[in-house]
Protein backbone atom coordinates (compact mmCIF):
# COMPACT_ATOMS: atom_id res chain seq x y z
CA UNK A 1 0.00 0.00 0.00
CA UNK A 2 2.82 2.58 0.62
CA UNK A 3 4.41 1.67 -2.32
CA UNK A 4 1.56 2.36 -4.27
CA UNK A 5 1.01 5.49 -2.83
CA UNK A 6 4.66 6.50 -3.08
CA UNK A 7 4.23 5.81 -6.78
CA UNK A 8 1.01 7.75 -6.84
CA UNK A 9 2.74 11.05 -5.93
CA UNK A 10 6.06 10.08 -7.66
CA UNK A 11 3.60 10.68 -10.98
CA UNK A 12 2.20 13.75 -9.05
CA UNK A 13 5.94 15.27 -8.72
CA UNK A 14 6.53 14.66 -12.49
CA UNK A 15 3.17 16.16 -13.12
CA UNK A 16 4.25 19.36 -11.11
CA UNK A 17 1.29 18.78 -8.72
CA UNK A 18 3.55 18.11 -5.71
CA UNK A 19 6.86 19.48 -5.27
CA UNK A 20 8.44 16.80 -3.10
CA UNK A 21 7.16 13.16 -2.64
CA UNK A 22 5.82 13.57 0.37
CA UNK A 23 6.60 9.65 0.95
CA UNK A 24 10.10 9.71 2.24
CA UNK A 25 9.68 7.40 4.89
CA UNK A 26 12.31 4.57 4.87
CA UNK A 27 10.36 1.27 3.84
CA UNK A 28 12.04 -1.85 2.31
CA UNK A 29 10.60 -1.82 -0.67
CA UNK A 30 8.88 -5.61 -0.34
CA UNK A 31 10.30 -8.31 -3.11
CA UNK A 32 8.00 -8.37 -6.60
CA UNK A 33 6.14 -11.67 -5.82
CA UNK A 34 5.82 -14.34 -8.47
CA UNK A 35 2.48 -14.12 -10.35
CA UNK A 36 0.28 -17.75 -9.59
CA UNK A 37 0.94 -20.13 -12.38
CA UNK A 38 -0.95 -23.71 -13.18
CA UNK A 39 1.71 -25.70 -15.47
CA UNK A 40 0.02 -27.98 -18.25
CA UNK A 41 0.36 -32.07 -17.19
CA UNK A 42 2.92 -32.55 -19.49
CA UNK A 43 5.07 -29.22 -18.00
CA UNK A 44 4.99 -31.01 -14.87
CA UNK A 45 6.43 -34.16 -16.75
CA UNK A 46 9.38 -32.56 -19.07
CA UNK A 47 10.72 -30.46 -15.36
CA UNK A 48 10.50 -33.30 -13.41
CA UNK A 49 12.89 -35.53 -15.34
CA UNK A 50 15.21 -32.68 -15.37
CA UNK A 51 15.07 -31.75 -11.47
CA UNK A 52 18.26 -31.85 -9.97
CA UNK A 53 18.59 -33.84 -7.41
CA UNK A 54 16.90 -36.61 -8.34
CA UNK A 55 15.52 -37.49 -5.11
CA UNK A 56 13.25 -34.59 -5.29
CA UNK A 57 11.09 -35.75 -8.37
CA UNK A 58 8.68 -38.03 -6.47
CA UNK A 59 8.23 -35.05 -3.78
CA UNK A 60 7.15 -32.88 -6.90
CA UNK A 61 5.08 -35.25 -7.85
CA UNK A 62 2.93 -35.92 -4.70
CA UNK A 63 3.15 -31.85 -4.38
CA UNK A 64 1.42 -31.83 -8.11
CA UNK A 65 -0.55 -34.73 -7.54
CA UNK A 66 -1.78 -35.03 -4.50
CA UNK A 67 -1.64 -31.03 -3.51
CA UNK A 68 0.03 -31.54 0.26
CA UNK A 69 1.21 -28.62 1.59
CA UNK A 70 4.67 -27.64 1.74
CA UNK A 71 4.76 -28.17 5.62
CA UNK A 72 2.85 -31.24 5.04
CA UNK A 73 5.06 -32.47 2.10
CA UNK A 74 8.47 -32.13 4.18
CA UNK A 75 7.08 -34.10 7.13
CA UNK A 76 6.26 -37.10 5.14
CA UNK A 77 7.90 -39.85 6.65
CA UNK A 78 8.12 -43.90 5.22
CA UNK A 79 5.10 -44.63 7.84
CA UNK A 80 2.66 -42.42 5.96
CA UNK A 81 2.60 -44.04 2.67
CA UNK A 82 0.36 -47.51 2.14
CA UNK A 83 2.41 -50.15 0.68
CA UNK A 84 2.37 -50.02 -3.24
CA UNK A 85 2.16 -46.28 -2.48
CA UNK A 86 -1.59 -46.26 -2.99
CA UNK A 87 -2.57 -43.97 -0.16
CA UNK A 88 -0.88 -41.06 1.77
CA UNK A 89 -1.65 -40.37 5.24
CA UNK A 90 -1.42 -36.94 5.79
CA UNK A 91 -1.28 -36.62 9.64
CA UNK A 92 1.44 -33.34 9.86
CA UNK A 93 2.53 -30.50 8.85
CA UNK A 94 5.68 -28.65 9.91
CA UNK A 95 6.84 -24.92 9.92
CA UNK A 96 10.32 -23.22 10.83
CA UNK A 97 9.37 -19.88 12.33
CA UNK A 98 11.87 -19.45 15.50
CA UNK A 99 12.82 -23.14 15.27
CA UNK A 100 11.05 -26.29 13.74
CA UNK A 101 7.67 -26.78 15.13
CA UNK A 102 5.69 -30.15 14.05
CA UNK A 103 1.54 -29.91 14.17
CA UNK A 104 -1.10 -31.33 12.69
CA UNK A 105 -2.24 -29.98 9.12
CA UNK A 106 -3.50 -26.93 9.06
CA UNK A 107 -7.40 -28.24 8.90
CA UNK A 108 -6.64 -30.09 12.70
CA UNK A 109 -7.44 -32.93 10.58
CA UNK A 110 -5.78 -36.33 9.78
CA UNK A 111 -6.67 -37.14 6.07
CA UNK A 112 -5.98 -39.61 3.51
CA UNK A 113 -5.12 -39.11 -0.13
CA UNK A 114 -5.31 -41.46 -3.20
CA UNK A 115 -2.41 -41.03 -5.17
CA UNK A 116 -2.74 -41.32 -8.66
CA UNK A 117 -1.63 -44.56 -10.30
CA UNK A 118 0.70 -42.79 -12.63
CA UNK A 119 3.07 -41.41 -9.84
CA UNK A 120 2.85 -44.78 -7.51
CA UNK A 121 6.11 -46.28 -9.04
CA UNK A 122 8.23 -43.09 -8.69
CA UNK A 123 6.89 -42.95 -4.96
CA UNK A 124 8.02 -46.49 -4.75
CA UNK A 125 11.30 -46.27 -6.49
CA UNK A 126 12.04 -43.17 -4.23
CA UNK A 127 11.55 -45.09 -1.05
CA UNK A 128 13.37 -47.98 -2.12
CA UNK A 129 16.18 -45.75 -2.76
CA UNK A 130 16.12 -42.36 -1.23
CA UNK A 131 14.39 -42.85 1.96
CA UNK A 132 15.70 -44.91 5.36
CA UNK A 133 13.82 -48.04 6.46
CA UNK A 134 12.53 -46.93 9.98
CA UNK A 135 8.73 -45.96 10.06
CA UNK A 136 9.96 -42.84 10.84
CA UNK A 137 12.58 -42.01 8.13
CA UNK A 138 11.56 -38.81 6.33
CA UNK A 139 10.91 -38.81 2.40
CA UNK A 140 12.58 -35.35 2.50
CA UNK A 141 15.75 -34.85 4.18
CA UNK A 142 17.43 -31.74 4.79
CA UNK A 143 20.96 -30.11 6.89
CA UNK A 144 18.46 -28.92 9.38
CA UNK A 145 19.20 -30.33 12.75
CA UNK A 146 15.77 -30.97 12.95
CA UNK A 147 15.83 -32.98 9.72
CA UNK A 148 13.70 -30.85 7.36
CA UNK A 149 14.90 -29.63 3.80
CA UNK A 150 14.16 -25.88 3.64
CA UNK A 151 11.80 -24.69 1.77
CA UNK A 152 14.44 -22.49 -0.16
CA UNK A 153 16.56 -25.10 -1.32
CA UNK A 154 13.39 -27.38 -2.67
CA UNK A 155 12.47 -23.99 -4.48
CA UNK A 156 15.66 -23.44 -6.00
CA UNK A 157 15.53 -26.78 -7.72
CA UNK A 158 12.41 -26.35 -8.72
CA UNK A 159 12.83 -23.54 -10.38
CA UNK A 160 15.93 -24.30 -12.03
CA UNK A 161 14.19 -27.04 -13.29
CA UNK A 162 11.24 -25.35 -14.64
CA UNK A 163 13.48 -22.53 -16.10
CA UNK A 164 15.36 -26.26 -17.83
CA UNK A 165 12.00 -26.79 -20.03
CA UNK A 166 11.37 -23.58 -21.01
CA UNK A 167 8.39 -22.89 -18.25
CA UNK A 168 8.26 -19.75 -16.15
CA UNK A 169 9.35 -20.20 -12.36
CA UNK A 170 6.28 -21.23 -10.05
CA UNK A 171 5.56 -20.85 -6.58
CA UNK A 172 5.28 -23.76 -3.67
CA UNK A 173 1.90 -23.39 -2.88
CA UNK A 174 1.20 -23.32 -7.03
CA UNK A 175 1.54 -27.31 -6.60
CA UNK A 176 -1.32 -27.08 -4.72
CA UNK A 177 -2.96 -25.09 -6.88
CA UNK A 178 -1.99 -27.38 -9.83
CA UNK A 179 -3.87 -30.25 -8.18
CA UNK A 180 -6.93 -28.34 -7.23
CA UNK A 181 -7.60 -27.09 -11.24
CA UNK A 182 -6.85 -30.66 -12.42
CA UNK A 183 -9.15 -32.39 -9.93
CA UNK A 184 -11.68 -30.30 -11.04
CA UNK A 185 -11.35 -31.06 -14.42
CA UNK A 186 -11.68 -34.54 -13.96
CA UNK A 187 -15.24 -33.68 -13.18
CA UNK A 188 -14.72 -34.66 -9.12
CA UNK A 189 -17.95 -32.36 -7.52
CA UNK A 190 -16.30 -29.22 -5.75
CA UNK A 191 -17.16 -31.27 -2.09
CA UNK A 192 -14.65 -33.96 -3.14
CA UNK A 193 -11.98 -31.72 -4.70
CA UNK A 194 -12.13 -29.36 -1.03
CA UNK A 195 -12.07 -32.87 0.41
CA UNK A 196 -9.06 -33.90 -1.24
CA UNK A 197 -7.56 -30.91 -0.75
CA UNK A 198 -7.80 -30.73 3.18
CA UNK A 199 -9.99 -27.49 2.28
CA UNK A 200 -11.98 -26.26 5.03
CA UNK A 201 -12.98 -22.34 3.72
CA UNK A 202 -16.01 -23.21 1.80
CA UNK A 203 -18.20 -23.30 5.41
CA UNK A 204 -21.37 -25.54 4.65
CA UNK A 205 -21.48 -28.51 6.49
CA UNK A 206 -23.81 -29.98 4.17
CA UNK A 207 -21.17 -29.47 1.44
CA UNK A 208 -19.05 -32.34 3.21
CA UNK A 209 -21.85 -34.73 3.54
CA UNK A 210 -21.51 -35.49 -0.44
CA UNK A 211 -18.09 -37.11 0.04
CA UNK A 212 -18.69 -40.73 -0.83
CA UNK A 213 -16.49 -43.71 -0.22
CA UNK A 214 -14.12 -44.70 -2.87
CA UNK A 215 -14.39 -41.14 -4.52
CA UNK A 216 -10.73 -40.14 -4.22
CA UNK A 217 -9.66 -43.53 -5.68
CA UNK A 218 -11.65 -42.92 -8.39
CA UNK A 219 -10.08 -39.01 -8.63
CA UNK A 220 -6.86 -40.32 -8.42
CA UNK A 221 -7.27 -43.08 -11.56
CA UNK A 222 -9.02 -40.04 -13.59
CA UNK A 223 -5.81 -37.45 -12.57
CA UNK A 224 -3.42 -40.39 -14.33
CA UNK A 225 -5.69 -40.53 -17.67
CA UNK A 226 -5.12 -36.03 -17.24
CA UNK A 227 -1.48 -36.59 -17.03
CA UNK A 228 -1.13 -39.38 -19.85
CA UNK A 229 0.24 -37.05 -23.49
CA UNK A 230 -2.88 -38.27 -24.96
CA UNK A 231 -5.28 -36.75 -22.87
CA UNK A 232 -3.83 -33.55 -22.15
CA UNK A 233 -5.74 -31.95 -25.12
CA UNK A 234 -8.86 -33.40 -23.51
CA UNK A 235 -8.00 -31.68 -20.83
CA UNK A 236 -8.31 -28.65 -22.67
CA UNK A 237 -10.96 -29.65 -24.77
CA UNK A 238 -12.81 -29.96 -21.66
CA UNK A 239 -11.63 -26.85 -19.94
CA UNK A 240 -13.14 -25.25 -23.18
CA UNK A 241 -16.14 -27.18 -23.14
CA UNK A 242 -17.11 -25.94 -19.25
CA UNK A 243 -16.62 -22.47 -20.19
CA UNK A 244 -19.19 -22.52 -23.06
CA UNK A 245 -21.32 -24.78 -20.55
CA UNK A 246 -21.36 -21.98 -18.22
CA UNK A 247 -21.67 -19.09 -21.05
CA UNK A 248 -24.89 -20.90 -22.09
CA UNK A 249 -26.08 -21.16 -18.05
CA UNK A 250 -24.84 -18.41 -16.78
CA UNK A 251 -22.62 -18.67 -13.36
CA UNK A 252 -25.02 -20.05 -10.91
CA UNK A 253 -26.03 -23.24 -12.36
CA UNK A 254 -28.92 -24.54 -10.23
CA UNK A 255 -28.08 -27.85 -8.50
CA UNK A 256 -29.89 -31.02 -9.45
CA UNK A 257 -29.79 -34.37 -8.76
CA UNK A 258 -28.15 -36.83 -11.02
CA UNK A 259 -28.11 -40.75 -11.37
CA UNK A 260 -24.89 -40.67 -9.47
CA UNK A 261 -25.19 -39.05 -6.93
CA UNK A 262 -25.38 -40.88 -4.08
CA UNK A 263 -27.53 -39.53 -1.99
CA UNK A 264 -25.95 -36.08 -2.33
CA UNK A 265 -26.19 -32.93 -4.04
CA UNK A 266 -24.23 -33.29 -7.19
CA UNK A 267 -22.64 -30.62 -9.74
CA UNK A 268 -19.21 -30.67 -12.10
CA UNK A 269 -17.11 -28.37 -11.25
CA UNK A 270 -17.39 -25.45 -13.59
CA UNK A 271 -14.59 -22.33 -13.61
CA UNK A 272 -16.37 -20.54 -10.99
CA UNK A 273 -15.95 -23.57 -8.69
CA UNK A 274 -12.48 -24.54 -9.95
CA UNK A 275 -11.70 -20.65 -9.15
CA UNK A 276 -13.04 -20.42 -6.17
CA UNK A 277 -10.97 -23.74 -4.84
CA UNK A 278 -7.87 -22.36 -6.33
CA UNK A 279 -8.47 -18.47 -4.68
CA UNK A 280 -9.44 -20.58 -1.29
CA UNK A 281 -6.24 -23.14 -2.00
CA UNK A 282 -4.22 -20.10 -1.73
CA UNK A 283 -5.42 -18.62 1.17
CA UNK A 284 -5.78 -22.16 2.92
CA UNK A 285 -1.95 -22.91 1.79
ZN1 LIG B 1 12.17 -28.86 10.95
Amino acid sequence: MYWHLHSICDTAVGDGLLAPNPCQLNVKKPARQIEPVTLEPAQVAAAVKVIEPQRFQAMVLIGEWCGLRWGELGELRRKDISDNAEIITVARGHRHEGGCHIDTPKSGKTRTVAVPPHIRADIKHHLDTNVADAPEALLLTGQSKCGHLSDATFRDAWHKALKAVGCQPTRLQDMRHFCGTMTAMTGATLTENMSRMDHSTVTSSVIYQDVVAGADEKIATALSALASADAAPTASVNRLALQRSVRRRGPHPPRRRTPDDHGGIRHACTPMDIARVSSAVQSDY
